[in-house]
Formats: C-alpha cells, structure tokens, sequence
C-alpha cells in the first residue's frame, strides 16, 4: 500500500505535500506554473474519488518567518484555475485556525494552507511541528520529488503518524519510476551522458553509475580534468588540477567495470569566455594557451550520436558545452537531438539535475525525451544512489 491507487479516498481528506515553490514575476503572480500543473493528476484523483484534499507546500526561504513575498496566497488563484474549483486557502499551516479550516472542507473541496516554511520546525524536522500537521488529514499523500531529499516536517518526519495510511502521488511514483529504468532495470546498452562545469560536483554521481551502465559520455567543463590528467594541453580551458587523480581512477576503475568511456577528441576552442570571442575547432589535447574550449567538435559529436543512438536506455545530466551562448550550443543541441532519435527508435531517455534541464526546456526537447526529472537536488542525490529520506518514509 503505497501508491495512490491503493487508496480510495472517498469520505477522506489527502493531505498532500507538493511542490508549489514557483517562480512569481514582480505582481506576485505564478510566472511558471509547471509544478502545479504536475500536481493535478493527485489532486483530480482524491476529488474523482469524493474526497477533499489539504495541499502543503513552501514557497521561497523565508526561513521561519511570515515574509508576505511569500505567501502562498499569491499562487492560490492559479491553483483554482488549474485544478478547476475555487481553492480556499488558510493563513496558515498549523494551528487552531487551520484545524478548523480542515474540518470545515467538504468532500470535493481543496484547501491550501500557508507557507510551510514560516515555521522553522519545518526544515528542522521537528517532531511536534509534523505531529501537528498530521492532524489536517486522514492520508498522507507525498507528491513532492523537488525536496524528497530533506528530511523535513511535511516530507519525511510527518509520515510516522500515518501507519498503513500514507503514499506515493502520480508525481513522485513517476520519478521513482523513472530513476527505477535507468538505474536498475533499463534495456541494455545503458548510457550515461554526464556534462557540466566541474568533475569535483558529479564524482560521486560517476563512481555509483559506473556500475550500472554500459557507456559513459563525459562532456562540456569536465573533459578538460580528464584531458589534462592523461597528458594533453587543455589551454586556458576549466580545469580541477586536484581532481585529476580522481579523474585516472575514474577511468581505472570504467576500465575495470567493462564500462566504455567516451571523451570528446576535438572541441570548439574560442580566445575568451565570450559569446563573441575568436573560435577555431582543434583537437582536444592540443588546446593553444590563450584558448579554452567552450563546446564539442564535430568529430566528438559523431562519435556521441553512434553511441546514443545505439543506446537502448539514456540519462542525461549536464550540458556539453556552455549552451547559454548562442555560438557554444551546438552540442548540447546536438546530443537532445540524438536523444530524441534514440527516443523514437524506442530507447527510454531520462533528464535531470541541474542544468541539463534548463537546456533541454531551451531548446523545446521537453516533449522528445521520455521523461524530464521536476527534483534538480532530489535527482542528483538519486543517482549518487542515495535513499531519498521522503520515499524511505513512505515505505517505512
Ligand atoms: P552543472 O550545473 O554542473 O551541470 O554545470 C552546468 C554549467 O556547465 C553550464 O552553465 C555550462 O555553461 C557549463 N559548462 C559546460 N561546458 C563548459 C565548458 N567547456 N567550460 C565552462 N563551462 C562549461
């Protein structure tokens, strides 16, 4: 009993941890309303089954204290556009004054309480804090991937107070779902692409995937660490001269595993860190001083489109090149293409952390991969093979 299809939630009322932390433009109005529309399917669910629901989200750090830039007020219009019947909403989130709002919904309501995170019991994970919200539901319901990694009230420490009557949203089942097929039970030949600014931030995401796939692609700032470790002329290019041990055993340890490495051969070099800097195409290990390389070449992407489009399950995580300037993109648009070819020749492809999905969302691949992750810190911490403390309080 963990998924919300275990439950009939007729006569009841869900209360559901989701993810409502939204960027709001200047007038406090939802600038990006993804994460709401994620959350539908769940909410639609408990109304569908004549139930209510009590949706608990933060918004911001207003660490511990009612900064009214925050409010969840400012979002409830939308969630009532969205889910399509006027949301009430409670100026706050424990308390008498939310207990009684809770008491008062009538089955096929939805009530929005306050920011989670006026309270600093939230993110301290206090015991007394979630008891008290444990009282504002008959099922808890963890909708909210984005901070299943913290151990926080309304995540994690809340879930102790509903024996047999606790569960996974469409949501989070997705994700889980999701990191499941890449990570254990995914078609072989599995790849992981894995891109980026710096080796020091995705070591311990290598070392742990190193055992599950087949064909590792390491790109964008990380190459240079790898390049330079062997012996090549890197330039002026990003460079982690202490990780380059790290980056020796790294290869080791691949070769060791069976895993087949791939390392652009050649990259777009350019004078400066600049959209319009000087650029020329050189080999990899021969990268003049003066010269830094910003994105792959066209021999590198070659070699990566052969092996993505003959890959059968794909993870991507961080750009290849630095995709914010327009003249360093190609790469990166280059590999969503080859996962969107890998895609519809039948491969899984999951994105996430990070920046890789910025990208994909720039160059509109949202639609063209299997799955894009919502959680940037929850996903990385995921493939570090870390047990995310929100899920492991649902299974407990
Ligand atoms: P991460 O958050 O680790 O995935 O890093 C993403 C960042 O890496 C992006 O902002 C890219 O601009 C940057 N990046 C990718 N390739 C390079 C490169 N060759 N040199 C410098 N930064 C890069």
């Amino acid at each position: 009993m963990k998924l919300l299809d275990d439950y009939n939630f007729e006569n009841k009322k869900a209360l559901i941890r989701v993810d409502f932390n939204v960027p709001l433009n200047e007038d406090f109005e939802v600038a990006d309303a993804n994460r709401i529309e994620a959350a539908k399917p769940t909410i639609i669910k408990v109304l569908e089954d004549g139930g209510s629901a009590v949706l608990m989200s933060h918004l911001g750090r207003p660490k511990g204290a009612r900064n009214p830039d925050m409010s969840l007020k400012h979002i409830c219009a939308k969630v009532s556009d969205i889910i399509g019947i006027a949301v009430k909403f409670v100026e706050d989130c424990v308390g008498d004054e939310a207990e009684k709002a809770v008491q008062e919904l009538q089955d096929g309501e939805v009530l929005l309480l306050e920011n989670l995170r006026y309270h600093s019991e939230e993110e301290n994970g206090d015991e007394a804090f979630a008891e008290k919200l444990s009282k504002l539901g008959d099922i808890y319901v963890n909708d909210a991937f984005g901070t299943a990694h913290r151990a926080h009230a309304s995540t994690t420490i809340v879930a102790k107070y509903f024996e047999g009557a606790k569960c996974f949203g469409y949501l989070l089942a997705k994700e889980i779902d999701a990191i499941e097929k890449v990570m254990q039970t995914g078609e072989k030949p599995v790849l992981a692409i894995l891109g980026g600014a710096k080796v020091s931030s995705k070591i311990t995401i290598i070392e742990n995937i190193l055992d599950k796939v087949d064909d590792l692609i390491i790109g964008g700032g990380m190459t240079y660490t790898f390049i330079k470790a062997q012996g090549g002329e890197v330039g002026d290019s990003i460079c982690e001269d202490d990780k380059m041990d790290l980056a020796m055993d790294i290869l080791k340890q691949a070769k060791e595993k069976g895993v087949n490495v791939h390392i652009p051969v050649d990259v777009l070099a350019a004078d400066d860190f600049s959209n319009d800097a000087q650029t020329q195409v050189v080999d990899v290990d021969k990268i003049p001083d003066g010269w830094q390389g910003l994105d792959a070449g066209p021999r590198t992407l070659e070699i990566f489109k052969n092996v993505i489009t003959n890959s059968k399950t794909i993870l991507w995580n961080g750009p290849v090149g630095v995709f914010e300037m327009e003249n360093f993109a190609k790469g990166t648009i280059s590999v969503g293409n080859f996962i969107d070819q890998a895609t519809q020749n039948g491969a899984f492809s999951l994105v996430g952390g990070g920046d890789s999905v910025a990208a994909v969302k720039q160059f509109g691949f949202e639609e063209k991969v299997s799955y894009v992750s919502t959680g940037g810190g929850a996903m990385l911490e995921s493939l570090e093979g870390k047990t995310l403390p929100g899920i492991a309080a649902i299974l407990a």
